[in-house]
């Protein structure tokens, strides 16, 4: 059934040669520059959207000479290449099209750029213009449940079973959709992502009874590469996520096979675990994020109290040193460069000590993934765990 929302112009592509005049003249014509740059690889293109009221312009420059939009520049110059309708039900005006006697160019919903699925109709068939129809993707995939001892966890999952797989995991007192599904997104062309929310954490259940430890974390990923078939895995972890995944790592090395943490520390002090903990005082915060957290865990004033009992005991590991020596996979440590929370030198330390380490600084002022350039963290990433797939950037 087709939703009784009409289709919306959702922006208007534009074929440039080379975007930086173009971004200059449309910052002297509307007074505004690009609000994101965006590279969809499988098309060969980087998308530069610019705010225009209810629409947006989406300047499109080849990546390389093989792209259509190098070909469609060559053949017809610069200048207007499709107009994009958004459609709250793709796959419906798709039927829709089809029975009127439109060709699509695809047979099902591609991925394009800024979230979206697309799909194009065969020029001949409107006029000369090229018509795309896109729908913006659901946020995130429904999680599916992974049973644990007591009860199961929530795990979210992303791209084909023929990739290479990954688990993301999250920070101390966060989720998935909170923190690592915007790096899922950008990741998802690429590898067979699972990222799970922690015990406790998320959409998981609470687990009352039992303490949030290392132990049960480690156990909880352990769980999951189970159940999803997984002797071994790439491993991702932002913050106390990262902490986790180099357990992981450190204890059971057959089952990661590389590894990368963002914005995670090792070496903790009383000075560091006060910071730490000053964040997970419930009444401290606001009320309106109090409220966006009812709806981000379960129990969540719960969990901050079993995460400060967590942060508490970190200062106990007092051979972090060799803990992090003994780690053999490939790792890769990246920050922001003016991080918040934890200073750049935690990245600098945790680089100085693992054995097969590299190090990727990003700009940033806050603790999160999404305070750092996604695409720009999710590039690193990706050449990490798949350097025969690395591009060159000559
Ligand atoms: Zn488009």
């Amino acid at each position: 059934m087709i939703s009784s929302l009409l289709p919306r112009l959702e922006h208007v592509g534009i074929a440039v040669a080379d975007a930086a005049p173009v971004r200059t003249l449309y910052r002297r014509l509307l007074g505004t520059l690009p609000y994101k740059v965006e590279e969809v690889q499988d098309q060969g293109v980087a998308t530069h959207f610019i705010a225009a009221g209810a629409a947006k312009l989406e300047l499109l420059e080849a990546l390389h000479d093989d792209s259509p939009i190098a070909r469609h520049v060559a053949r017809r110059g610069e200048g207007l290449h499709h107009l994009a309708f958004e459609v709250a039900d793709l796959a419906a005006h798709m039927e829709r099209l089809r029975e009127a006697g439109f060709r699509l160019l695809q047979d099902e919903p591609q991925p394009g750029a800024d979230g979206k699925r697309i799909v194009f109709l065969h020029p001949k068939d409107t006029h000369g213009v090229l018509v795309e129809f896109c729908e913006s993707q659901p946020a995130l995939p429904p999680p599916t449940r992974v049973a644990v001892p007591g009860g199961s966890l929530a795990v979210y999952s992303w791209g084909s079973a023929d990739r290479p797989p990954l688990v993301l995991l999250h920070g101390a007192a966060g989720s998935t959709p909170t923190e690592t599904a915007v790096l899922a997104r950008a990741l998802a062309p690429h590898f067979h992502i699972a990222a799970l929310d922690f015990a406790g954490h998320g959409a998981s259940d609470v687990f009352p009874d039992d303490a949030l430890t290392a132990d049960r974390f480690v156990a909880d990923v352990q769980a999951v590469l189970e159940a999803f078939g997984w002797p071994a895995a790439h491993a991702f972890g932002f913050s106390m996520g990262g902490y986790i995944a180099a357990e992981l790592a450190r204890r059971h090395p057959d089952q990661v096979e590389r590894l990368a943490v963002h914005a995670s520390n090792a070496f903790w002090d009383e000075a560091l675990v006060a910071q730490m903990n000053a964040r997970l005082q419930p009444d401290a915060l606001p009320a309106r994020v109090q409220a966006q957290l009812d709806h981000v865990h379960r129990d969540w004033r719960l969990l901050f109290d079993r995460m400060r009992t967590f942060v508490a005991g970190l200062p106990a590991l007092s051979d972090v040193a060799d803990r992090l020596q003994a780690i053999q996979q490939p790792t890769l440590v990246t920050a922001a460069d003016q991080d918040d929370l934890f200073p750049l030198q935690s990245a600098l330390d945790l680089h100085a000590h693992l054995p097969d380490s590299r190090l990727g600084v990003l700009p940033g002022t806050r603790h999160g993934i999404a305070h750092v350039s996604v695409p720009a963290l999710a590039e690193l990433l990706h050449a990490h765990f798949l350097p025969e797939a690395a591009r060159s950037f000559g």
